[in-house]
């Protein structure tokens, strides 16, 4: 199904074969966690190139594609370049070659067959998740709750912040998680204010605003989840920051749907910060597709032009970061319908610890 749409656009697009090289796409494409190369043609079957620590694997798991195995004597350039001379493909897309093979497998090729790269192609592709990868982030953002539940227990006045993280990930991981998508960010009273967190050792204490950004990898699949708490009674001022950066992951919520403009989803989030004098404070994108990576296009910035469409999976999480005082963020990961969005994430909200 995704190799007959890879060639559906290699042959709108002109090319004759897909060298595919990117781990993640190699997965996409097969199913198959391993493998070095993938090379697409047209219309005869592909072939996944391997080194002996995935052959066996390979073989075992993949039935319509044939095994080529790679030994460290072979120079793998000349290998594909005979293979698509055999074949008479005239122009080969790639996904990613580094400068090196770039010039390598250019020079094998010579004037047989033109090298270009089809990145974009691929990623048309990957950004438009089918049903399949729909049940497994679904499941991901599910876990990722688990995990946030477990972070959520452990937080309290003298725990540290690794200490939350590490429940969090035990928590995503013993429910079934492969691990954490990404390292759990645990990041707490000034430390909150990095946009970058990450979990130090900094013992959390009473009235801390604690930013807890995590999720699971399932299947391969990533999830992402962002929540704000205190530690204690909130104050005002935390309350008036909290519901202003909620207001505007509402609003720019409201305005997910397909065929809108990225930027105009960030906008919506930055417009709402602008009204509580907040602006100034919310310094990255507004969000990020998620899937088989956790930044994935489309990017959500103030400069994003690409139109969203029905079944991109991206994030939305407007945050304000006050230096030295603290910071608030607030992130599902969603999923873009002709008509709106629907969260993957279904954690609750609110800023006291329950
Ligand atoms: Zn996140
Ligand atoms: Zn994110």
């Amino acid at each position: 199904m995704r190799l007959r749409r890879l060639r559906d656009s290699m042959q709108k697009n002109g090319i004759d074969a897909a060298l595919i090289t990117r781990e993640p796409n190699i997965l996409y494409f097969t199913g198959f966690r391993g493998g070095t190369y993938l090379l697409v043609p047209l219309d005869e079957e592909p072939t996944l190139y391997v080194y002996g620590v995935d052959y066996e694997a390979a073989r075992e798991e993949l039935s319509s594609i044939d095994i080529k195995l790679l030994r460290y004597e072979d120079d793998p350039n000349k290998i594909i370049s005979e293979k698509v001379a055999e074949l008479g493909c005239r122009s080969v897309g790639f996904d990613f070659l580094d400068a090196k093979t770039y010039e390598k497998l250019g020079k094998l090729l010579g004037t047989a067959a033109e090298l270009r790269e089809v990145d974009e192609v691929v990623w048309s592709l990957r950004t438009v998740k089918d049903e399949e990868e729909l049940k497994l982030m679904a499941e991901a953002a599910h876990l990722t709750e688990l995990g946030l539940e477990a972070a959520l227990e452990a937080l309290r006045p003298g725990v540290r912040e690794y200490e939350v993280a590490a429940e969090a990930e035990y928590a995503m991981r013993r429910n079934g998680a492969e691990g954490p998508a990404f390292e759990t960010i645990v990041a707490s009273g000034p430390r909150s204010a990095y946009p970058h967190g990450w979990s130090s050792d900094r013992t959390i204490r009473e009235g801390d605003l604690v930013i807890i950004d995590l999720g699971a990898k399932h299947a391969g699949y990533c999830s992402d989840l962002t929540r704000t708490y205190v530690v204690g009674k909130p104050t005002e001022k935390q309350l008036r920051l909290y519901e202003a950066v909620r207001e505007a992951q509402e609003k720019a919520l409201k305005a997910v749907r397909a065929g809108v403009e990225a930027g105009e989803v960030d906008a919506e989030a930055r417009k709402t910060l602008e009204t509580h004098g907040l602006a100034k404070y919310f310094v990255h994108g507004l969000g990020h597709g998620v899937g088989l990576e956790i930044h994935e296009p489309p990017r959500l910035n103030q400069a994003s032009k690409a139109k969203l469409k029905a079944g991109n999976v991206i994030t939305i999480e407007p945050g304000v970061y006050i230096p030295g005082y603290g910071g608030i963020r607030i992130e599902d990961t969603v999923l873009v319908m002709e008509e709106g969005a629907e969260r993957l994430t279904k954690a609750g909200y609110g800023l006291s610890v329950a």
